[in-house]
């Protein structure tokens, strides 16, 4: 079966190092190929303990859009259990060249664990197994971060991770199914870390027009606001299909998205 495992809807500091959600990305399958995207404190022990159990050892690669803490906590963790203790070098890590670079966020030690580590750039396509992808144009945060473009079958997949607006954002994602992280309820002038609020959710999917948006990655004022109460009134507004991921929520790729 192929399906997408939110197994931590948690962003940024707060929300994350208290654990008012979980954090630790998402898992996605497609036929018999399992990537994780962006894993974060907690994903080892969540993927063991989810019911189904999800199995690391199964992991064909390991994705990180960018190289901040919560997006790369258990990332170290995860190859090694991908890899079983390092002693099967097996599956792929892709990531940006400064999540790896300057300051990075895997060890190097670890690295050879992996049967490749592939670099994230602009632009440029991928595949692993059953999952082919591409990345757009580098977005607009701290360190250097991709969103993803699944060009997955029966449905193709989006994902806009952290970053501030930009115009070009809404033409660039084009998913009948579009993950975005939401940190922010409310746009924040000259916010220093740079997310996506709701506005800005609004701005994108009223362009892009997804199936089925689902919005994850919830700061503190998105946490307060209750999620699913926010998704329920965007799609009111904007006459959208939107949801508000919860942990452990799984969608399947193979379902009608209109129900
Ligand atoms: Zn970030």
């Amino acid at each position: 079966m192929s399906f997408i495992k939110f197994i931590g809807t948690a962003g940024a500091r707060f929300v994350v190092t208290k654990q008012l959600r979980s954090s630790g990305g998402v898992w996605l399958s497609v036929g018999k190929t399992n990537l994780y995207i962006d894993p974060g404190p907690g994903a080892l022990v969540r993927c063991l303990n989810s019911k189904p159990k999800l199995e690391p050892s199964a992991l064909d690669g390991i994705l990180l859009t960018h190289k901040h803490l919560d997006h790369s906590g258990d990332v170290n963790i995860l190859i090694e259990a991908m890899t079983e203790g390092g002693f099967k070098k097996r599956g792929v890590l892709f990531a940006p060249g400064d999540a790896l670079e300057e300051d990075p966020v895997v060890l190097k030690y670890v690295r050879n664990y992996v049967e490749k580590v592939e670099v994230l750039k602009e632009n440029s396509e991928y595949r692993i197994g059953e999952i082919q992808f591409s990345t757009a144009q580098k977005h607009q945060h701290r360190v250097e971060t991709y969103g993803i473009n699944f060009k997955t079958s029966p449905r193709t997949v989006s994902l806009i991770a952290d970053t501030k607006f930009f115009p070009d954002l809404p033409h660039l994602y084009r998913g009948e199914i579009l993950i975005i992280h939401v940190v922010r309820l409310k746009p924040v002038v000259d916010e220093p870390i740079e997310h996506l609020s709701i506005e800005d959710v609004k701005s994108i999917i009223e362009k892009a027009k997804p199936k089925l948006t689902v919005l994850t990655h919830f700061g503190m004022t998105m946490i307060k606001a209750k999620p699913w109460a926010v998704a329920a009134e965007l799609e009111k507004e904007s006459g959208l299909r939107v949801i508000a991921a919860s942990d452990g929520m799984k969608i399947d790729l193979e379902r009608d998205l209109e129900n």
